[in-house]
């Protein structure tokens, strides 16, 4: 009886002959590596991360921003009202520069984790976005209070009275920050500031900072809104720039996994691809 086995090196076939009738055995079931959806995603979020860090493009958008923050402010104050004034400013990528954490999520291959966030902001050494902190000692110098609403979590508030009062913030106290508490919906707290201030300004990096409404991005990416609602918008709301994260990205991928976020990109790609 003559038996003979050639291994083909790579292919992962056998080939054993008997009494020489070949026969192919089946190659083993090899597991296909797993996709690795979190180091996709953050890795989609480098170029964003490295414009908002590195770009004097950027840099120079909050310096406009905060230009046109002025000239807003000087024309709402001449309407006079019997309440005292205010302005109200988001903290993240708005007064704040988080770029740093976002820096180290992307070399890490990480998306937002919200321990790793707290670890963050809980050392209180953000920097001040460009002209944030130039404006609101301006408008406190015109008159105007100012009150902080941040979808921070309320555990966050000592380290963030910290980084702000350090960076010399006007107003950086408990009684003018109002950080999220249950929703991130900032509706009841612009309410709330609204019931004895006289509200002259906005400042944000979300449409969200000035109106909930903007949420809802199912009608031409929320561009239809933004259109019909110009006049306010012109007159009340400055709004910076943050490609990093936001409603924006939300609206295309969704909640859950980051296998259900990415899949969710990947179909907004194909649908939109034309
Ligand atoms: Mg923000």
């Amino acid at each position: 009886m003559k038996h003979w086995i050639i291994l083909l090196v790579g292919t992962g076939l056998v080939l054993s002959c008997s009494n020489n009738k070949p026969t192919v055995a089946a190659a083993p079931e090899v597991a296909a590596p797993a996709v690795d959806h979190m180091a996709l995603l953050s890795a989609q979020g480098a170029d964003a991360v490295l414009w908002q860090s590195a770009a004097a493009e950027t840099h120079r958008l909050y310096q406009q921003g905060y230009e046109l923050a002025r000239i807003r402010l000087a024309e709402n104050m001449r309407r006079s009202d019997k309440r005292p004034a205010a302005v109200i400013v988001d903290i993240d990528e708005t007064v704040l520069d988080n770029s740093p954490y976002q820096v180290n999520a992307i070399r890490q291959g990480r998306t937002f984790d919200q321990a790793e966030w707290k670890v963050w902001t809980d050392k209180a050494t953000a920097k001040a976005s460009p002209g944030a902190i130039e404006f609101l000692k301006h408008a406190a110098q015109q008159g105007c209070e100012v009150f902080y609403i941040s979808n921070r979590d309320i555990r966050e508030r000592a380290s963030t009275i910290k980084n702000l009062n350090d960076l010399g913030f006007p107003f950086a106290d408990e009684g003018h920050l109002l950080l999220m508490d249950g929703t991130s919906d900032k509706t009841e707290r612009r309410a709330r500031v609204a019931s004895t201030h006289r509200i002259v300004l906005l400042v944000g990096d979300q449409l969200r900072d000035f109106d909930e409404r903007f949420k809802d991005r199912s009608v031409d990416h929320g561009k239809t809104l933004v259109n019909a609602m110009a006049d306010t918008l012109r007159q009340y709301f400055i709004l910076l720039p943050n490609a990093m994260y936001g409603t924006y990205r939300d609206a295309i991928q969704g909640k859950g996994t980051d296998a259900e976020k990415y899949a969710r990109m990947q179909a907004w790609f194909e649908l939109n691809g034309y």
